[in-house]
């Protein structure tokens, strides 16, 4: 199985990058903070690059 990304939901400011670069990995839970609902949804590569590299408060990280 593919790694897992997590999110610090506490440090997340819904800026919605992460969701929508990658909507097949991430999606908005019922507090309008990011989370991880498909960790196979893209490579492990496409993740580091479309997310945890561009997130602006650096919240999204491995497992
Ligand atoms: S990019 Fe970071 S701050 Fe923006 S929604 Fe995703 S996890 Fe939250």
């Amino acid at each position: 199985m593919a790694r897992e990304p997590i999110v610090e939901q506490d440090l997340c400011i819904s800026c919605g990058l992460c969701i929508d670069n990658l909507p097949s990995v991430f999606r908005f839970d019922d507090n309008n903070k990011a989370e991880c609902y498909d960790p196979d949804g893209a490579s492990e590569e496409e993740i580091q690059d479309e997310a945890i590299d561009i997130c602006p408060v650096s919240c999204i990280s491995w497992k």
